[in-house]
Order: structure tokens, then C-alpha cells, then sequence
């Protein structure tokens, strides 16, 4: 069975002063068996939380991640940052988030160069694809998530993906930061569909093996209905993965799944 993993998505939230306390508080109040649990903050905020994790009781084990990379490993690319530079200081990488996608113009080849030079970097990635609202209401939900899949994966070498560990994270785009979170049923259907998806750009076995989470105004409240699908294996968890109460909830009911997949091994 897949791991069940919860990552935070911090955003352009927290500095270098607070990021490792609040990383701490977090590990310290989401210890579950069986949960791969991940912190991605912002770039500067990394060697701290990297640091302060490293040198807790509770947090030597919470991977660290970047919310994004650039698609090239070095060059003219003013305030970029580049695969090779997060070595030692992260080992997760979110591409494709769709505030990227929106607000620095990310397209799925470009977003495929990220995840190559991510894979390359030894970095776990976390390709996130997700459909507008007009979109899902347009019944096309299902073709535009097939067509991000493909269109970031028609370039990248899939041994490469499937030996970095690949995770997708299902996000529709009217979901996040709106409070307004999908159905857990429908949630489900897309993560059978991107399976199909893998499956048809040549991944083996079905992608049984790829890690799906949903993420989208997940909270301590709603991620029950999430983790109740067989089909989703853990959340991408925004504006409440600031919140230690809110993860101390969401990993606690991660950890049920986790211990129930595991009796079912
Ligand atoms: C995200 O940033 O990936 C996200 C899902 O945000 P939120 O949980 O705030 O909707």
C-alpha cells in the first residue's frame, strides 16, 4: 500500500526568525505512525527549519521541502533558484502550484523542466494539477488534469520520476484559499483518473505505486472525508499547515488511515 504523507504548504508566510519554532511546535504536535509528514517553507526560511527540525525530539524525521524551482541548474536567472542549490536543505520540491502556474506564468512544459531537474537533483517532487471553476463546471474537469499530467510528464524520464518517488498533488484551483473545499467522492474519481493518465504515458502497473494527495482549504474538519477514499493518500494542506492545532488534527487523521493500511498489509 502507498504511504499516506501530509505536506505543508507555507507559502509567503513565516521568516527565518519564526519558521523553525513554528516547524518544532508543528513535529512536536503530529507524531503518527506510518504519516510521512512534510514542511515546505519559503526559500529563506529553509536552513532554519532544516536546523531547528534537525535538532528536536520530534522533528528529525519531517522532510523539508521548496514550494517551487527553476527549470535550469545554473545561469543568468536573476533571484532564481536553482535544483543543485536546495541540496542540504531540502529533499521535497512542490512544482506546478497553481498560484505559479497564475502568477509566474508556469506552463505544463515548463513545469516538466522543473520536475526533470528536480529528479535530477535527487528531490522528491510533488507535481501539483488542479481544474478551474468554470472548467469542473464545464464537465471538463477530468481532460484538463489529463492534459497537465501529460503535458508536465512528455519530457521527463518516467524511471527517473518513479525512482525519485513521484507525488501528485490533486488541487482544484476554486478550492484553495477559498474555504470552499471538493467532495471527497470527487476527489477520489480524479485520483482514479490520473492514475489512468500515468498509466496511458507509460507508467507500469497501473501508477498504483504514485502517491495522490488532495489539497484544496483542507482542515482538521474535512480531511476525514478525503483519507475515508481509498484512492487519495494524504492532503497538501495550505493557510490551516500554519496552524499547529489544525495539523495536530489532519495528521492525527492521517495516522488512522496510516494504521489501517497497514493491518490491511
Ligand atoms: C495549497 O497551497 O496548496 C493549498 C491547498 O492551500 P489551502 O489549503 O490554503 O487551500
Amino acid at each position: 500500500m502507498r504511504d499516506v504523507i501530509v505536506a505543508a504548504n507555507w507559502k509567503m508566510h513565516t521568516t527565518p526568525a519564526d519558521a523553525g519554532e513554528l516547524a518544532v511546535t508543528i513535529a512536536s504536535r503530529t507524531v503518527a505512525a506510518g504519516v510521512t509528514r512534510v514542511i515546505c517553507p519559503p526559500f529563506v526560511a529553509l536552513a532554519a527549519v532544516r536546523d531547528a527540525l534537525v535538532a528536536s525530539e520530534a522533528g528529525s524525521d519531517v522532510g523539508v521541502g521548496a514550494q517551487t524551482v527553476h527549470h535550469e541548474l545554473a545561469g543568468a536567472f536573476t533571484g532564481e533558484i536553482s535544483a543543485t542549490m536546495l541540496a542540504g536543505l531540502a529533499t521535497w520540491v512542490i512544482v506546478g502550484h497553481s498560484e505559479r502556474r497564475r502568477d509566474a506564468g508556469e506552463t505544463d512544459a515548463l513545469i516538466g523542466r522543473k520536475l526533470g531537474r528536480a529528479i535530477d537533483a535527487g528531490l522528491r517532487p510533488i507535481l501539483c494539477v488542479g481544474e478551474q471553476l468554470a472548467e469542473r463546471e464545464a464537465g471538463a474537469a477530468i481532460p484538463i488534469v489529463d492534459a497537465q499530467v501529460r503535458g508536465a510528464l512528455a519530457e521527463v524520464d518516467l524511471a527517473a520520476a518513479a525512482r525519485a518517488s513521484l507525488v501528485i498533488a490533486y488541487e482544484p484551483v476554486w478550492a484553495i484559499g477559498t474555504g470552499r473545499n471538493a467532495r471527497g467522492a470527487d476527489a477520489a474519481a480524479m485520483a482514479d483518473a490520473i492514475r489512468v493518465s500515468l498509466s496511458a504515458v507509460g507508467w507500469p502497473d497501473g501508477a498504483a505505486d504514485v502517491p495522490i494527495l488532495y489539497g484544496g482549504s483542507v482542515t482538521s474538519a474535512n480531511i476525514g472525508e478525503f483519507l475515508a477514499e481509498p484512492a487519495i493518500d494524504g492532503a497538501l494542506v495550505g493557510g490551516a499547515s500554519l496552524k499547529p492545532d489544525e495539523m495536530a488534527g489532519i495528521v492525527a487523521r492521517a495516522g488512522l488511515t496510516a494504521r489501517a493500511r497497514t493491518t490491511q498489509r
